[in-house]
């Protein structure tokens, strides 16, 4: 539609950040944008819709994406945090990044809980497929997932290949 192609034009582009060879996207000023917030969010759950009753988000734009998604649902939400964060958290999952790897941690007791799974950007994949095990670990299910952009070739759709995207560049 000219609203998401409007929306998607407010996603911007720094090269060589955070490092050199890297183009970082930004939604931010894509957030920014009263009606470009709304197609967006409501383009992310319409797949959804009456199928979740809580909105989880991957910390840290994700939380911004979950907070609006399960707001005008009417759901609960749940952050998904990067190590440290919690006291005591329940799920600690680690996964692979380009050089090293990383912790993901939540606490919360999801049984019989319907959960959309949200985050901005599905570059690899490893982040939101970390975020998958730590909802089935606190006992969710995970009735889909969604990202506002999907970056092409850095192998993301083969790691989550039901994971709905907005956008691809
Ligand atoms: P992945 O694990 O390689 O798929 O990386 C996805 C995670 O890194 C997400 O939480 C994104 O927020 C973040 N990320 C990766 N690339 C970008 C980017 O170009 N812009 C903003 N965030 C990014």
């Amino acid at each position: 539609s000219p609203d998401l192609k409007r929306a998607q034009a407010l996603i911007t582009t720094t090269p060589d950040f955070p490092e050199p060879g890297v183009q970082f996207r930004d939604i931010s000023p894509m957030l920014a944008d009263p009606e470009a917030l709304r197609v967006v969010f409501d383009g992310l759950a319409a797949p959804f819709a009456g199928q979740f009753d809580l909105v989880a988000g991957i910390e840290a734009r994700g939380f911004l994406i979950a907070g609006g998604l399960a707001a005008a649902a009417g759901t609960g939400m749940l952050a998904v945090r990067k190590a440290g964060k919690l006291p005591n958290p329940d799920v600690r999952v680690e996964y692979d990044l380009e050089y090293g790897s990383a912790v993901m941690e939540a606490s919360g007791d999801l049984r019989g809980r319907q959960v959309l799974l949200v985050d901005d950007v599905l570059a690899t994949g490893g982040t939101m497929r970390a975020a998958y095990d730590v909802i089935a670990e606190l006992g969710g299910e995970l009735v889909g997932s969604a990202v506002i952009l999907e970056l092409d070739g850095l192998g993301g759709r083969g790691r989550v290949p039901d994971c709905r995207t907005l956008f691809r560049m």
